[in-house]
């Protein structure tokens, strides 16, 4: 890998590697030997100061030449790793023959989000993670890089207005509502207005897109797609009804008894958020990840002037939690100003369930990582506000049912280290409303809506996908079970 992250020198490397391939016919053997292209960054103390996103993206020759990688293997391994099944081969040789319309055209045959997904899957552990280059260079940092290849393309596609909308056929008269505008009610919304059906979409922030607007932060999603993809859905004569809380403004009965819906699709995700249930929890200064996210991200908190509910200045975070939500809000703490920032985990980075690459820029960045390590209890003031935290050290144990090696703490290793803000990012659950005002919506004891395999809730009529099935899970999951409900709606519908 090149040491040399910056946009122009790798572009420049990547010509003259595909002029020096020209006019070749390449083998196996010269597909493996190309060099795999990195991703374009911010600079890494630049980028700790400012919103911007940190990942770049490839420039045509960059993309090409990583197309020529790819091997066009016959089984598609990598096909099979992708949760929405788009065509990988076919896409890629597509940029190779330098037709990117066509590419993105078959990548939205099934990903209606690809310059989210491009951004934010965890491919290494989906497509790339089976791809036949990576498995013959040994290495999964090897495999063709899809996500990058998928993010160029659609990226390229919006910058020239390249991208089709989904046919809309004349109005069947039959009305679904999507409660939570999330990637898996948007995806279950676009496929059910593709067969011509009225869709509203009834969200309970101000803003379409789930998490996607209020967790994952501007630096590494930048708003501006998702809300062009929301965009797309009203262009398609999907209808948005913002700042509306199923269970609240309207319960869900009344959506299929009162209101005339035909059927209901719920992906209204996990939303809410675990604490740690050490004492402390409750002084002032301590946030758990999602409402730290949410007021920097929805509310634009860090705008101190001008927000409703500014965050105050930090000068030592800890965040705790190993996951790419703890990334992100320790990433997020140093843009907000913060002097220090500590990640606190139980475990060693080897077991960090966080994307590798999302830890890196965290390291990279200036985010500092106390591994095998976890706090007893949050000391605070008189006035109320965090102090310090009691923290524990750990050894590895014995692996666990997860197969990770469990933490084992060591008694009378406890240390009392100043904190000013503690950010609790340790996981999320399900939001009761719901269940709680439809008692015959059945969930399970963590509150995940129960399905059956076509995404069927306990209620005729009603379909539920995503986090709120699954517990907090990926995007692109979301978005794969958002189409498996459609296609159940529109058959019941048909
Ligand atoms: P959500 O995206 O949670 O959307 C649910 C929507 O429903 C929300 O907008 C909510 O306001 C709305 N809603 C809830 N209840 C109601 C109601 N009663 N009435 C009306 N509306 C309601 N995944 C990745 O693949 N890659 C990543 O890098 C990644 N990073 C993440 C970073 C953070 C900080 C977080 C929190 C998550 C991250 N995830 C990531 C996980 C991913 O974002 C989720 O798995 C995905 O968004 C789930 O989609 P969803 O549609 O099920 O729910
Ligand atoms: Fe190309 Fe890898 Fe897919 Fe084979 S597995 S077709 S090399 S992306």
């Amino acid at each position: 890998m090149s040491g040399d992250h910056g946009k122009d020198s790798l572009a420049r490397a990547a010509r003259a590697e595909l002029e020096a391939l020209a006019g070749k016919a390449l083998t196996p053997r010269d597909r493996l030997a190309i060099s795999s292209q990195d991703m374009p960054c911010q600079d890494p103390v630049a980028r700790g100061g400012n919103m911007h996103e940190v990942a770049e993206g490839y420039d045509e020759a960059q993309a090409r030449l990583e197309a020529e990688r790819c091997l066009n293997c016959k089984n598609a391994p990598c096909v099979e790793g992708c949760p929405v099944r788009v065509d990988i081969p076919g896409f890629i040789m597509k940029i190779r023959e330098g037709d990117f319309g066509e590419a993105m055209r078959l990548i939205q045959r099934t990903n209606l989000l690809p310059s989210v997904c491009g951004r934010v899957c965890p491919q290494e552990k989906q497509c790339q993670e089976p791809c036949t280059l990576g498995k013959s260079l040994k290495s999964v940092e090897k495999a063709v890089q899809i996500g990058r290849l998928e993010r160029y393309v659609a990226d390229r596609a919006r910058a020239c207005g390249d991208c089709d909308l989904p046919r809309v056929p004349a109005s069947t008269g039959r009305r679904v509502a999507i409660v939570g505008s999330g990637p898996a009610g948007l995806t279950a919304a676009v496929d059910v207005r593709r067969e011509g059906h009225e869709v509203v979409v009834y969200e309970a922030f101000q803003k379409a897109g789930g998490v996607m607007v209020y967790g994952i932060p501007e630096f590494r999603l930048p708003k501006e797609l998702v809300r062009g993809e929301a965009g797309r859905l009203e262009e398609m004569g999907v209808r948005l009804e913002l700042n509306f809380l199923v269970g609240r403004t309207r319960r869900l009965g009344d959506l299929l008894a009162a209101d005339g819906f035909d059927a209901v699709f719920i992906g209204a995700g996990a939303g809410l958020p675990k604490f740690m249930g050490i004492p402390g929890e409750n002084c002032v200064g301590v946030f758990s990840a999602n409402e730290y996210l949410t007021r920097a991200n929805l509310m634009k908190a860090y705008d101190r002037p001008r927000a409703a509910t500014p965050i105050y200045p930090s000068r030592r975070v800890a965040v705790l939690g190993g996951g790419n939500v703890a990334m992100d809000s320790a990433r997020m703490a140093l843009r907000l100003g913060a002097e220090e920032v500590r990640v606190l985990y139980r475990r060693t980075r080897d077991e960090m369930p966080a994307r590798a690459e999302e830890v890196g820029h965290a390291m990279e960045e200036g985010v500092k990582f106390d591994f095998l390590s976890s706090p007893t209890k949050i000391l605070g003031g008189q006035d109320g506000r965090a102090e310090a935290l009691e923290i524990l050290s750990y050894a590895l144990g014995e692996p666990d049912a997860s197969g990770r090696r469990s933490p084992v703490a060591i008694k009378g290793s406890e240390k009392v280290v100043p904190f000013d803000t503690v950010i609790v990012a340790v996981g999320n659950d399900s939001n009761p409303l719901l269940a709680r005002t439809t008692p015959e919506l059945k969930v399970d004891k963590w509150g995940h809506i129960l399905v059956d395999g076509r995404q069927k809730t306990s209620i005729e009529r009603v379909y539920a996908g995503g986090d709120i099935v699954l517990g907090a899970a990926t995007v692109i999951l979301a978005m794969g079970e958002g189409r498996r409900a459609a296609a159940a709606i529109n058959e019941i519908l048909q």
